[in-house]
């Protein structure tokens, strides 16, 4: 059979790592073909994620700012909501960003192939797409075909009142009641969106904190504040049955301190996702998948056969688009001939809540865990000068150091903009800086950056105040 492609180097999957993929291979000189089962590139992240999820939560932080500015004397009346001019701006905004995908991939000479492609032997892929069935045969793959939502069984998932991410997105109402299922990072992104919007939004969370993984005193900022503004946040609570009726979706918990059966007109899953490395055949090539539908890699991100490689969601936690790009690169590297690794120490996570929550490295926990005599250097943002003015002193910065060398090992950020704070610590991860580094490190003055010089200060004992 003669292929209708012929390539160096396949991508699967034009998301975050799929796309970085196949412009650095092309960038290395290599005749790439991408292969996309949608039309459009930018995948989970730019088209139901990151980007369109971060536009509407900018809308939400402009209302809810501009409601809280009231009690200092400016106060604006309740916002009048354009719903479709609102899902129209995000929308923009995603095209703008796959428009210049799109044209980033003519100017490389990226062949994009729109289908769902699988592998059918270890060196040809076939394409079912709107052009009918494609054979790509190439020298080397790789795969990025990223993870889903995952959809809890029994749950009436027929009824269009049931959300996953991609369908909270789309915007299509605001529910007078929204019911999160999940209190981790994205269901608490759209918990916000909603709760800004004017839903009044129930969390539940089957663990006993918010945004599990995180340090827990990190995370103590965030939910007083939304204590006060949702229907309830019940922790150690499983929805047990969601049932669909004519006045709306009836949800029925189980816990010790469960709420009562109660009726929601909208629910939102949000419970994780699952990898894509079991639904691309990757067998037929040879390549090993976990049961979960990981792909394991090595640190060149090559799968268990040479030719092959494999990044992004599926290969593994954290499910973030900056670690997509950055092994994306390597297996683009490698595949192209070149000696590099992912060795990447840290890797930063972010909730875009108000406040957002910021980490990277190990957290306490971690570092108990791990039996690393740690020391902490905490700054609270009520000692702020910028924090005040901003009205924003519920937060701190928390850095946390190796007892034996002084060098900063993890870090966490509560506040306004910490996703934006938290890259410094990741840097002074990666160089190895000591406390001292970072307390002489000179910050803008009156920033909440300082709070980072400030927490290395208080480890080090040298703390001024920075009013
Ligand atoms: P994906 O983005 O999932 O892309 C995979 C692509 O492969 C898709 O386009 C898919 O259509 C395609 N594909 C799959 N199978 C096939 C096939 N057989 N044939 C052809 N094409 C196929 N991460 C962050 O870092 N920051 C955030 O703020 C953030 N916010 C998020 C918000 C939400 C609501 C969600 C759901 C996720 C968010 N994420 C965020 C996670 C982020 O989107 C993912 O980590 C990232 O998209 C992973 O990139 P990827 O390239 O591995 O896969």
């Amino acid at each position: 059979r003669t292929a209708d492609y012929e390539c160096q180097v396949v991508v699967l999957g034009a998301g975050p790592g799929g796309y970085t993929a196949a412009f650095r291979a092309a960038d290395l000189g290599q005749k790439v073909v991408l292969i996309e089962r949608y039309p459009v590139l930018g995948g989970v992240c730019l088209n139901v994620g990151c980007i369109p999820s971060k536009a509407l939560l900018h809308a939400a932080r402009v209302i809810d700012e501009a409601k809280e500015f009231a009690k200092h004397g400016i106060a604006f009346g309740a916002p009048q909501i354009d719903l479709p001019k609102l899902r129209e701006h995000k929308l923009a905004v995603v095209a703008q960003l796959t428009n210049g995908l799109a044209g980033m991939s003519k100017q490389r000479k990226v062949t994009i192939v729109t289908g769902t492609g699988k592998f059918v032997s270890p060196n040809e892929i076939e394409v079912t797409g709107p052009d009918g069935v494609k054979l790509v045969r190439f020298d080397n793959a790789i795969i990025a075909a990223g993870s889903q939502a995952v959809k809890l069984p029994g749950f009436p998932w027929d009824d269009p009142r049931m959300m996953d991410s991609t369908d909270a997105l789309e915007l299509s109402e605001i529910p007078k009641s929204l019911l999160v299922v999940g209190g981790g990072i994205i269901g608490l992104e759209m918990a916000c969106v909603y709760d800004a919007l004017g839903s009044k939004v129930t969390v539940v969370e089957l663990l006993d904190q918010l945004m599990p993984g995180a340090d827990p005193d990190l995370v103590r900022p965030l939910q007083q504040r939304l204590s006060k503004r949702y229907g309830g946040i019940h922790l150690k609570t499983k929805v047990a049955k969601i049932e669909a009726k004519p006045e709306g979706l009836l949800a029925t918990f189980e816990g010790e301190k469960a709420p009562e059966p109660t009726l929601y007109d909208r629910v939102l899953v949000a419970v994780g996702r699952s990898p894509n490395g079991g639904k691309v055949d990757a067998h037929k090539a040879g390549v090993a998948v976990t049961d979960r539908g990981f792909i394991p890699v090595d640190k060149q991100m090559r799968t268990n056969v040479p030719h092959v490689f494999a990044i992004g969601d599926l290969v593994g936690n954290p499910m973030l688009a900056h670690k997509a790009t950055h092994e994306a690169r390597v297996a683009a590297e490698v595949a192209a001939g070149h000696k590099s690794e992912f060795v990447a120490r840290v890797i930063p996570s972010v909730a875009y809540t108000d406040p957002e929550i910021a980490w990277v490295g190990v957290t306490e926990a971690e570092a108990k865990k791990q039996g690393i005599a740690y020391g902490v250097g905490k700054f609270p943002h009520a000692a702020s000068g910028r924090a005040i003015g901003i009205g924003r002193t519920e937060g701190f910065t928390k850095l946390i150091f190796d007892e034996a060398t002084h060098r900063v090992i993890g870090a966490g950020i509560s506040a306004p903009n910490a996703g934006d704070l938290i890259t410094e610590i990741g840097l002074a991860i990666e160089m190895g800086a000591e406390a001292a580094d970072i307390a002489l490190t000179i910050h803008p003055h009156p920033t909440l950056s300082e709070s980072v010089g400030m927490a290395a200060e208080v480890y080090e004992g040298t703390v001024t105040d920075i009013y």
